[in-house]
């Protein structure tokens, strides 16, 4: 078991895994790629370089600087978090255990623009199988996405029932071999989705060419799991699609905490170092008053 998980190596990420680590708690970093810094050309407005340097430098400096103060790295795409004695952070490779962990995920993806769906959640459109899958015991259930995560949700809602089917709006599958092994426990329909629709709850989703199929909930799990949706799993108060902290990262459940873009600050790198820094420290002192 890890003191701190930090998910996320962009600059958020990296910045607090630099404090937990000098402070003497054992960090792993668990990552699916570099983040939205990779994508910038030049830098101009950080501190301390006279000449303009390139994200993908910043962000290789500031892992090489992590990984020589003893911070470990994981590649893997985070699918859910769930929390028993301890965090258990649930990748597609592997499952991480850790005492606390700091989400530094960056910007959530924009949220699926399907009619219906934001008129009909809490009301049959859910994002989390753990807080939500117990009302649906045998019930017909959709799940909503395309990708490993879609499928990791359909197969946690397998506990409660064994209609499911795999709705990908027209997109292609993008799994992998794990993922595709399991699939032949639900249905998949690939028809381009025109809304979803009921009257008190969700009834039906219907499709562009017309069709129409009934389902008694819709589970939302399009593209990867973003800081939003670890937020709602955890119970975590969000707000415009962005995870709500106090100052110093926390977010109301002990040994949780976010900084960076995934929190809705001002969206620079500066502002992403600082908030890693007082996430990273919290979660130190979170972890040294445990282990007392
Ligand atoms: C093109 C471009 C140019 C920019 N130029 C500038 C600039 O000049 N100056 C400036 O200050 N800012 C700039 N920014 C903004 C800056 O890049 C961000 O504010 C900063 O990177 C935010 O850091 P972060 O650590 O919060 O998130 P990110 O850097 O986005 O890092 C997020 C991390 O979370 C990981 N992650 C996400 N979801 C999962 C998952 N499900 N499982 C596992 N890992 C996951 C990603 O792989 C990544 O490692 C630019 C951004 C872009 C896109």
């Amino acid at each position: 078991m890890f003191d701190v998980i930090v998910n996320g190596q962009g600059p958020a990420g990296i910045s607090a895994s630099l404090y937990t680590v000098r402070g003497n708690c054992s960090t792993l970093v668990v990552a699916k790629d570099f983040g939205s810094l990779y994508k910038a050309d030049k830098i101009d407005n950080y501190y301390g370089f006279p000449e303009t340097i390139s994200g993908k430098e910043l962000l290789e400096n500031g892992i090489k600087q992590a990984k020589r103060l003893g911070v470990e790295f994981a590649q893997d795409e985070i699918v859910g978090i769930s929390y028993d004695d301890a965090f258990n952070v649930i990748g597609k490779q592997n499952t991480y255990r850790a005492r606390s962990v700091i989400l530094a995920v960056g910007q959530p993806g924009r949220k699926l623009a399907l009619k219906g769906i934001k008129e009909f959640e809490g009301k049959g459109i859910s994002y989390c199988v753990t807080c939500d899958g117990f009302f649906y015991r045998n019930k017909k259930v959709g799940v909503l996405g395309y990708t490993d995560y879609a499928v990791h949700e359909a197969s946690e809602l397998l506990t409660y029932t064994e209609d499911i089917t795999l709705f990908t709006n027209g997109k292609k599958l993008e799994v992998d071999e794990q993922s595709e092994k399991m699939l032949s426990q639900f249905k998949v329909t690939d028809k381009p989705i025109a809304s979803v629709s009921g009257s008190e709850f969700v009834e039906k989703i219907e499709f562009t060419d017309g069709t129409a199929e009934e389902v008694d909930g819709i589970f939302v799990a399009y593209g990867s799991a973003s800081a939003v949706e670890f937020a709602l799993k955890l119970g975590v108060l969000t707000e415009n699609n962005a995870i709500v902290t106090e100052k110093d990262g926390s977010t109301g459940i002990p040994g949780l905490f976010a900084c960076g873009d995934c929190t809705g600050v001002f969206k620079q790198i500066s502002v992403a170092v600082g908030q890693g820094a007082m996430a990273g420290k919290a979660a130190l002192d979170y972890v040294k008053k445990l282990k007392k």
